[in-house]
């Protein structure tokens, strides 16, 4: 088991094809994730409850952990893979989610807001006209997600900003989330009073936008904060995306003050010193 200790890149939240959007078998993620250097990978794949959510697909939660086994056995020994999945509005879903994070052995929870009412998906036009103007928009959006920061049940808040990477054709101006501080400010207090974390998600990277999501000052504010749980994600839905910019995300965090960033086992926290863009787990 020495693999799982030393100077390492991790990824916390990749799709595979038992997600709904993407095509990637879980084989061919591992393979990815052992060729891009990462060592410990959560596969976090999408738990969808709303009945208008665009790609009906259900998560096949036992096909899921028995591929997952498959692979612990044939990549266990250059990749710890955790089991993970990303529950969008476990806060409007409650009965359901407390029935699949009961049922199965999950290592990491991520929470997340993809639409903000039963019928409105936050990547849509209609969302960023359905509040007055975006701006009002967005204001709506982080006070939802306080919601979801209060009473859902997760480990760990996903893409805090997330409809950033779908705003540019929408928005008349430019989007600066400093003016949404006292709402992320309140979010960001109830996730360190629950004992959760955010993560750092590189995708916008990739989207060519020109901030992780969160963004730099998320991070800093969260730390002044007092908080303490972080993780960095790729959010791969390819392979080769898988350990995109984690080298970014890993710089962002020690650049707001974090020593260290966080693992999930069963649900637990566990903290791994930062090193050099890599993460040290003893
Ligand atoms: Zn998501
Ligand atoms: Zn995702």
């Amino acid at each position: 088991m020495r693999y799982h200790r030393g100077v390492m890149r991790v990824d916390y939240h990749v799709h595979t094809e038992f997600s709904n959007d993407c095509l990637a078998p879980m084989e061919e993620q591992c393979r990815a994730a052992i060729a891009a250097g990462v060592r410990q990978i959560a596969f976090t794949e999408h738990e969808e409850n709303n009945p208008r959510e665009f790609l009906p697909f259900s998560f096949d939660h036992p096909a899921y952990l028995q591929e997952l086994a498959r692979c612990r056995a044939r990549y266990g020994d250059r990749l710890l893979i955790r089991s993970g999945i990303e529950i969008s509005e476990p806060h409007r879903y409650t009965v359901e989610t407390a029935r699949v994070l009961r049922r199965y052995p999950w290592d990491f929870v991520l929470g997340s807001l993809h639409w903000i009412s039963a019928d409105i998906n936050t990547g849509t036009r209609e969302f960023f006209t359905a509040y007055g103007d975006w701006r009002a928009s967005f204001r709506a959006y982080f006070r939802e997600m306080l919601n979801l920061a209060r009473y859902g049940d997760f480990d760990v808040l996903a893409h805090m900003d997330y409809p950033a990477r779908y705003c540019a054709p929408y928005i008349d101006g430019v989007y600066d989330i400093r003016e949404y501080e006292d709402e992320i400010r309140a979010v960001l207090r109830a996730v360190i009073e629950r004992g959760k974390g955010i993560e750092i998600n590189t995708a916008s990277l990739r989207m060519r936008l020109p901030a992780t999501c969160p963004p730099q000052c998320v991070v800093d504010w969260y730390r002044a904060m007092g908080g303490e749980l972080l993780t960095v994600g790729s959010d791969a839905h390819r392979s080769d995306h898988v350990g995109a910019d984690i080298d970014t995300a890993l710089l962002m965090a020690r650049q707001a003050g974090f020593t260290r960033i966080t693992l999930y086992e069963r649900r637990r926290p566990q903290q791994a010193e930062i090193e050099d863009a890599r993460v040290s787990v003893c």
